[in-house]
């Protein structure tokens, strides 16, 4: 079968579309023939960190996909072959303390699809039953793979870990990202205020019509200081930074007092500056998170489903040019998800 892979350590030139070997599936597992996949930083991060990863080229890489069932293990009832399905990219081992307490995110030895087992970039990819959802009617199979690993991410980042209620104030740093453009999905369709920063003034344009409340370029602008004018000098309540690097300590300076920041990522350095009193005399919280369990992976679906909320689409590549949808991705150009259609079927 034809596949996306990673050929070795290094840059663009290590993506290659190449012929692999079919998965073969175990008793608990379910063999997808693909339709479409989706990037994410993650992707770019495993081509990166081949070798620290341990992981052995030809690597297949990719989190998202969705497409037709077409084998199914002698243990799996909850799906059958022609099933149209979606994945949680999110593996669990169902047995340490954290998967016992419904925790899946926090297992032990937690994986994700593409970064610690093979991936989706291939005409067939395969995972456990637990793994696999129905895709919600209406949906193409662009936005049936475009939407999982960001979206369970800002659910579980604003919903189990921020708390967010209407009517709150949010800042959601480097919008255009696909994480980042799920939040403001997620919480303009609750009802909060929305202010975004990114370094484009056309993503800034394109965050507006869908529902921010004010952009800001923080290439030209102080953000922290754009942040107190358009909340009378109060703060926002809620800030989400998957930036770090230099943005973090200024992100801290947005929040009013006893706010909250949630960071699921670091584009810009992990190791940023911050500012311990301004934590503790302003009494903030400052959250982790990765990816969400299995119950706030039913709930996100749910919530889409209900909503209507469908993923915002950057561009389509065929599979085939799976190296051209890298280098978008590395270029940091896209606004929201960058996917791969791999059959229509036919
Ligand atoms: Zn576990």
């Amino acid at each position: 079968m034809k596949a996306i892979a990673i050929t070795g350590q290094g840059g663009l030139e290590k993506v290659q579309y190449v012929d692999v070997e079919r998965p073969k599936i175990g008793p608990h597992e379910v063999l997808i023939e693909t339709r479409a996949v989706a990037l994410n930083h993650l992707d770019l991060f495993v081509r990166n960190n081949l070798d620290s990863l341990k992981l052995v080229p030809p690597h297949i890489t990719g989190a998202d996909g969705a497409g037709v069932v077409a084998e199914v293990g002698s243990e799996v009832h909850t799906v059958k072959i022609g099933d149209r399905v979606l994945i949680n990219p999110g593996l669990h081992c169902s047995v340490c303390e954290f998967c016992q307490a419904g925790e899946q995110s926090l297992c032990a030895r937690f994986g994700i699809m593409g970064e610690t087992c093979s991936g989706t970039f291939a005409e067939y990819f395969k995972v456990p039953q637990a793994n696999v959802h129905p895709v919600p009617e209406g949906f193409s199979w662009e936005e049936a793979a475009a939407f999982p690993l960001v979206f369970v991410t800002a659910w579980r980042m604003l919903i189990s870990k921020a708390a967010i209620k209407p009517g709150e104030d949010m800042l959601i740093l480097g919008i255009g990202g696909g994480v980042a453009t799920a939040v403001l999905q997620i919480v303009k369709a609750i009802g909060l205020r929305a202010f975004v920063t990114s370094s484009s003034d056309d993503k800034l344009q394109q965050a507006q019509t869908l529902g921010a409340d004010a952009g800001i370029n923080y290439t030209t602008q102080d953000f922290a200081r754009e942040i107190r004018t358009l909340t009378n000098r109060r703060g926002v309540d809620v800030v989400v930074d998957s930036v770090g690097g230099d943005s973090y300590a200024k992100s801290l300076a947005t929040l009013v007092k006893g706010g909250r920041l949630v960071t699921c990522g670091a584009t810009a350095g992990p190791r940023p500056q911050t500012d311990l009193a301004r934590i503790f005399w302003n009494q903030l919280s400052v959250f982790g998170s990765t990816m969400g369990n299995m119950r706030e992976f039913a709930e996100m679906l749910n919530f889409v489903r209900k909503r209507g909320v469908k993923p915002v689409i950057d561009q389509v590549f065929p599979l085939a040019d799976g190296a051209k949808a890298f280098a978008r991705m590395e270029a940091g150009k896209q606004f929201g998800k960058i996917v791969l259609k791999v059959s229509d079927g036919a």
